[in-house]
C-alpha cells in the first residue's frame, strides 16, 4: 500500500503548476540540472555567494536561474521564496552536510525523498541498528579495545570523508590510543570496495519488485581516496607512518567499476533488505541511495555505510552506465530523479515521493 510522506499543506505551493527543480550548486548539481532539463523542468541553482563561474562552461547543465545566499545556514531563510517559485529541493550529500541534518529536516519547502531518513543516516549508531534490523552483513564492531582480535579501523563521528580515521594492525597497536572525541572501532575488512548506486521507486509497478515499488541499479563506482590508495607504493602503513604521514581516506575522485555478474543477486538482496526495513522503520527511503561495502575473498559483501541520497560517484554516468543502459538509454541518476517527479505529477502521487 502506498505511503504518503508529505502533508497537503507541504505540497500546497506546487498546486496547479509545473515545479522547478532546485539544488545547491555543488556535488552532483550539474547532473541533477542536466537530468531535470532533459525531462523538461525549469531549474534553480542555490549558491553560496556569487553563482559559480564554471556553470558557463556546461551549457546543458546550467540552471535557468540562480538564487544566492550568504552562507549555507541561510538556506532555510529563503524557504518562502522557494515556495513561491514552486520549487522542489533535490538533496545531495553536500546540501545536507552544509545546511546540517537538523536544519535541513526543518526546511519548509517540498523535498524529493523522505526526510525522515536523515535521523537514521546521520547517526552512526542508528544507521547500524537499521542495517542490523535489515539483516545486512557489516564489519564487526568492538565496544572495547581489549576485544580486538585483528586489524581495525577507528572512525571518529562526523569525520567527513574519513578524515581522521586510522588503521591499527592489532590490539597492541592501539595500546596508546587516546581518543579525541566520540569514535567507533570496526573490523578492518580486507577485500574490494564497491559503491553501488541504487534507486528505489515507490511509484513503479514493474521490474525488480521491492516493498510496494521497485529497485533499479543505475551504476557503480570506487572512490579514489587520498592518501590511503597510494599506500601500496610505500609498501606498508608503517612506512607511511615512519615518513610522518598518517593514512587518510579523503575522497578525491571516482572510478567506474562493474561487479562480477554472479554477485549481482547478492547486491540486490542487500539493497532490497535495506529498502524493506526502511519502509517498516520510517515509511521508506525514496529515490537514489548508495550501498557502500567491501566484497571479501569469500565473496561476502560487508556494508560499512549507506548514503541515502544521490552520491557524487553517479557523476561518472551522466550519459548512462553499464547498468542503467539496461534500464533505459542515457539514464543518469539525476535524470531518473526528474522522471520520478514527472511521474508523481502526472499520476497525482507527489505525496508519495516528496516530504
Ligand atoms: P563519507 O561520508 O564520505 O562516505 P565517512 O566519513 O562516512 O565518509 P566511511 O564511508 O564510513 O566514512 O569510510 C571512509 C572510507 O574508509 C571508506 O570509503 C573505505 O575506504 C574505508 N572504510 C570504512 N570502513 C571500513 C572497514 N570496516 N574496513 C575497511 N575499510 C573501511
Amino acid at each position: 500500500m502506498a505511503v504518503a510522506l508529505a502533508s497537503t499543506d507541504r505540497l500546497a505551493s506546487l498546486a496547479g503548476r509545473r515545479p522547478t527543480l532546485a539544488t545547491l550548486c555543488s556535488h552532483s548539481s550539474l547532473q541533477i540540472f542536466h537530468g531535470a532539463r532533459t525531462e523538461g523542468f525549469a531549474t534553480l541553482g542555490l549558491c553560496i555567494g556569487a553563482p559559480p563561474r564554471f556553470y558557463d562552461a556546461f551549457p546543458l547543465a546550467r540552471p535557468d536561474r540562480f538564487l544566492s545566499v550568504p552562507t549555507a545556514k541561510d538556506l532555510p531563510s529563503v524557504a518562502e521564496r522557494l515556495r513561491s517559485d514552486g520549487a522542489i529541493i533535490v538533496p545531495h550529500g553536500s546540501f545536507v552536510e552544509y545546511v546540517g541534518a537538523d536544519r535541513f529536516a526543518e526546511i519548509d519547502v517540498p523535498v524529493f525523498g523522505n526526510r525522515a531518513v536523515l535521523a537514521w543516516e546521520s547517526d552512526r549508531r542508528k544507521e547500524r541498528d537499521w542495517l542490523d534490523i535489515a539483516g545486512v552483513p557489516m564489519p564487526k564492531r568492538y565496544e572495547e579495545p581489549s576485544e580486538i582480535d585483528g586489524p581495525v579501523i577507528v572512525k571518529y563521528y562526523g569525520a567527513k570523508g574519513g578524515k581522521g580515521f586510522f588503521l591499527a594492525k592489532n590490539r597492541e597497536a592501539l595500546a596508546d590510543f587516546r581518543p579525541t572525541g566520540p569514535y567507533v572501532i570496526q573490523e578492518y575488512v580486507l577485500g574490494t570496495r564497491y559503491y553501488m548506486h541504487f534507486f528505489y521507486s515507490p511509484l513503479s509497478d514493474r521490474g525488480y519488485r521491492v516493498g510496494h515499488g521497485s529497485l533499479e541499479l543505475l551504476g557503480m563506482d570506487r572512490r579514489d581516496e587520498a592518501n590511503i590508495d597510494e599506500l601500496y607504493k610505500l609498501g606498508a602503513q608503517e612506512e607511511l607512518l615512519k615518513a610522518g604521514i598518517r593514512p587518510t581516506f579523503v575522497v578525491t575522485g571516482n572510478v567506474p567499476v562493474v561487479l562480477r555478474e554472479s554477485l549481482l543477486p547478492k547486491a540486490f538482496d542487500v539493497a532490497a533488505r535495506i529498502v524493506e526495513s526502511s519502509i517498516d522503520l520510517f515509511g521508506g527511503m525514496v529515490g537514489p541511495f548508495c550501498v557502500e561495502g567491501i566484497m571479501t575473498e569469500d565473496l561476502e559483501f560487508k556494508v560499512f555505510e549507506i548514503s541515502t541520497r544521490i552520491v557524487a560517484g553517479t557523476n561518472l554516468f551522466i550519459s548512462g552506465s553499464p547498468y542503467s543502459d539496461l534500464v533505459a538509454p542515457a539514464l543518469s541518476t539525476g535524470r531518473r530523479i526528474a522522471q520520478e517527479i514527472h511521474r508523481g505529477e502526472t499520476e497525482g502521487r507527489l505525496a508519495e515521493i516528496l516530504s
